[in-house]
């Protein structure tokens, strides 16, 4: 067997692994299974490819290569170990930004070496190549890089609302188009700059346009745009194996952004089309009238009296790691005959299912962690419900106001239970920078403070609450 017939045989294992890779990573139970999958695919893609690869290259290049996987695989293991799962959605955006980048470098090294045996149409299909990539490659780099400051706060995570902004966006699409023909018809450097440009000023105004309530869809719509980036480098390098895995990284990203819009009753190609046709009103973050506080005292005596409580989640509950008390709080609290449910909103957190990875690290039952749709009727027969660092998947605005930022957006519908309890440590807005109604209303009190504390402190009342009261000097017996 030649070595090019054994590296696509490999490709073909390779490609079979990363299959089962996403098939693993479908369900909660065999995710590890799955990730165990894409690790093996991986090593036997890198060993054929540099396999196949040393058979035209010197030696110094073969350490350079062994240099470059060295240091990728090392850097990579650390951001692994050191991340923290709200830090997870940035890290992921960083990393799409680099295969954005790959591609785009791909590309540009396409046109600079071109193989000498290409004439005629094949030639012209290697030119079409080299510019599709290039163009999908900058919008993925710019538009993952804008996706990691909004996600890391570093930049405002409001839509930015130039004037004209979709024709801006038309304009760059056409734009595109006759370039790309005028480049496989003429190929110059002139033509390659300008589209690399406009692909990256494309990628960051699509992105920056996008509100903060729907950033998850944009990160799964770049992790797609990253998948195509990769296949259309695999067309110029001539990898069949990186055109399957970037066509699967594409259609399995396009695949989720869809089922979250629908999940998230957004229009698809509203967001693809940065944001086209959502409401474009100023988010309204003022007061919005008087908020009655709680402490965690009268919060335990609250839930003491309560006979059902529906506890809803969110990123605060991560940032203040409150996952464990909350665990115990739930315990107690089931132990003294409440009935205890967890209503998870499917964008809660910072990453589609942060909540319950949260939730099952703190061994809270399964079965008492229920999903939005299927406790939402429940909460007008609820006694007491605690958002836990919760805010947009909890705002009403969302289904009352329909020029919020966030209108039409599936929300937990908190506020029909009898009492709720907010725990935040202000009154500041949540992810989306809209300010929450719920505050507001009269049968909500606010419980300020770190989640984590304030959740400790409850669990103090409620041994207080159980505690034999001490006999007063002097009683009668
Ligand atoms: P939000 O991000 O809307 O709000 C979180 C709240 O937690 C804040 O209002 C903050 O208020 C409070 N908070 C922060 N730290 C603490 C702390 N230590 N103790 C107590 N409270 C704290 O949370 P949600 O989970 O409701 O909504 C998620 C948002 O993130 C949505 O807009 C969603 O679209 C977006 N998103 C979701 C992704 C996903 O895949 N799940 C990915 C990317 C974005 P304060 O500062 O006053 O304490």
């Amino acid at each position: 067997m030649t070595t090019d017939t054994a590296a696509q045989a490999a490709y073909v294992v390779a490609a079979l692994l990363f299959i089962l890779s996403l098939a693993g990573l479908s369900q909660h139970k065999t995710s590890r299974s799955g990730v165990v999958w894409g690790i093996a695919g991986m090593v036997v893609a890198l060993a054929a490819t540099v396999g196949l690869a040393s058979r035209s290259i010197t030696t110094t290049g073969l350490v350079l290569i062994a240099v470059a996987t060295a240091l990728g695989a090392g850097i990579g293991l650390w951001r692994a170990r050191v991340v923290e799962m709200t830090g997870m959605p940035e890290l992921i955006a960083i990393m799409h930004s680099l295969v954005g980048l790959a591609a785009t470098f791909v590309g540009w090294n396409g046109y600079l070496d071109v193989d000498a045996e290409l004439s005629g149409s094949l030639l012209a299909i290697h030119h079409a190549e080299v510019f599709i990539g290039v163009f999908i490659g900058a919008v993925t780099f710019t538009g993952s890089v804008v996706a990691y400051l909004k996600l890391s706060a570093r930049i405002n995570s409001r839509p930015l609302t130039l004037p004209g902004k979709h024709v801006l966006n038309i304009g760059a699409l056409v734009a595109f188009v006759a370039l790309t023909a005028a480049f496989v018809a003429r190929p110059n450097m002139g033509l390659l700059i300008a589209v690399t440009v406009i692909a990256l000023a494309l990628g960051a105004h699509l992105v920056a346009s996008i509100g903060g309530g729907d950033m998850p869809v944009v990160v799964s719509m770049l992790n797609s745009y990253s998948g195509w980036a990769a296949a259309a480098s695999g067309f110029l390098l001539a990898n069949n194996l990186l055109i399957v895995t970037g066509a699967l990284v594409g259609s399995s990203g396009a695949y989720l952004s869809y089922i979250m819009c629908k999940a998230m009753n957004r229009s698809f190609i509203s967001v693809v089309a940065g944001g086209f046709g959502t409401p474009s009103a100023a988010a309204d973050e003022g007061e919005q009238g008087e908020h009655r506080e709680i402490n965690a005292e009268e919060t335990a005596e609250l839930l003491g009296n309560a006979t059902s409580v529906i506890i809803t989640p969110g990123y605060g509950m991560a940032v203040a790691q409150a996952q464990y008390p909350v665990a115990e709080l739930a315990r107690k609290l089931r132990e003294r005959g409440v009935e205890v449910r967890f209503g998870i909103h499917p964008v809660a957190g910072r990453l589609p299912g942060h909540m319950n990875v949260l939730l099952a690290e703190a061994n809270v039952p399964y079965d008492i962690v229920l999903e939005m749709d299927e406790i939402n009727d429940d909460f007008a027969a609820t006694s007491v419900v605690l958002v836990i660092g919760a805010n947009d998947t909890v705002n009403p605005a969302a289904t009352d106001n329909p020029s919020s930022p966030i209108a039409g957006m599936p929300v937990l519908h908190v506020w029909e239970s009898a009492n709720v309890i907010v725990f935040k440590r202000s009154m500041a807005a949540g992810y989306a920078g809209v300010q929450n109604p719920l505050f507001f209303r009269d049968n909500t009190q606010m419980l300020f403070g770190d989640a984590k504390q304030r959740v400790e402190d409850i669990l103090r009342g409620l041994d207080a609450l159980d505690a034999p009261v001490p006999e007063m000097a002097g009683s009668s017996r």
